[in-house]
């Protein structure tokens, strides 16, 4: 689909967007970026973007820590994406690709010039009735850490670390992988973070175990406790993985993914579990805007005319 992308200052067709092949982001990643779900309601012809200032605010934390000062405000970054979204008059679920990256024809430590793009995407939500039931392994590659390649960063380079773990997975007849950080503790999945049910408890790596700030993760951790359960930050030994009775994973793009084995040990039943389900349930019933529940979560991006 060629959309309408915001990129320098315009609204052009995604098809008409150029980059030297000599910039910084073309040779070496170097970009940071989010990934936002908006979702549409469609008994109020609403679509929202979830958790819109929480993305802002960590584009701008990337931008400082990689040393890629942003020209704009997240204000202003706002406004741009409501105009890229409209522009395409999309009324369904929509993802929206935010870059901020190392423009022009510099190296890897140049600083500028730093340029953005908006691209949103029609991308539907989990079906209920689709539910995925993972198989995943240990990773044999080891997460990368606060002090090689700091995770804590949207780093476009970062995500090489997750492909060396997911084609592994994939061409070992697995459908994820699972990182252990460098102190052989649980970190998180390629591209999502990670919790489990163990004897009853919701349990998840905490923000210092090499994971990204991830923010459907801090959204599950309220909504959990919403819905009475007991969460737990805490690290996590591989062989926990192997006794859980649910596990998942979970990120604006991955949503809640129940993984149903673990290097051939079955969890639970072998299927989604409940808590997993429910949780699935509740988050897309805030995201969507069918619960009044969390409207702070919330900015409507488009409606109908
Ligand atoms: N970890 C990594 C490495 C990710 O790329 C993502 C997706 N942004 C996540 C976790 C989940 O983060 P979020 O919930 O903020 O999308």
């Amino acid at each position: 689909m060629d959309n309408f992308i915001w990129i320098r200052g315009e609204i052009i067709r995604q098809s008409q967007a150029t980059v030297s092949v000599l910039s910084p982001m073309a040779q070496f990643g170097l970009n940071v970026f989010e990934g936002i779900r908006c979702y549409w309601n469609e008994d109020k012809g609403e679509l929202y973007a979830f958790r819109l200032q929480e993305h802002l605010d960590r584009l701008m934390l990337s931008s400082r820590l990689v040393r890629l000062p942003s020209p704009y405000t997240p204000a202003q970054i706002e406004s741009f994406m409501k105009a890229a979204i409209q522009a395409n008059e999309f009324q369904a679920d929509t993802a929206v690709r935010m870059t901020l990256f190392a423009d022009g024809q510099g190296t890897w430590n140049t600083c500028e010039p730093v340029s953005l793009f908006i691209a949103p995407m029609v991308k539907f939500r989990t079906k209920l009735e689709k539910v995925p039931s993972l198989k995943a392994c240990i990773s044999s590659w080891e997460r990368i850490n606060d002090n090689t390649l700091p995770p804590r960063a949207k780093v476009g380079a970062n995500y090489i670390n997750g492909r060396y773990a997911h084609l592994q997975a994939r061409h070992d007849g697995y459908d994820v992988p699972i990182f252990l950080g460098r102190d052989g503790k649980v970190a998180e999945g390629a591209g999502a973070c990670l919790f489990m049910v163990r004897n009853g408890q919701l349990v998840t790596p905490p923000t210092t175990s090499s994971v990204l700030e991830s923010i459907t993760r801090d959204t599950l951790i309220v909504l959990a406790r919403d819905a009475g359960m007991t969460v737990v930050e805490r690290s996590v030994d591989r062989t926990e993985l192997y006794l859980a009775d649910e596990m998942f994973l979970c990120g604006s793009a991955a949503e809640i993914a129940p993984i149903v084995s673990v290097d051939g040990y079955l969890l639970g039943q072998g299927k989604p579990g409940a808590k997993s389900v429910s949780l699935l349930m509740a988050y897309l019933a805030v995201t969507s805007g069918e619960t009044p529940a969390h409207p702070e979560w919330r900015t409507v991006v488009h409606c109908r005319a």
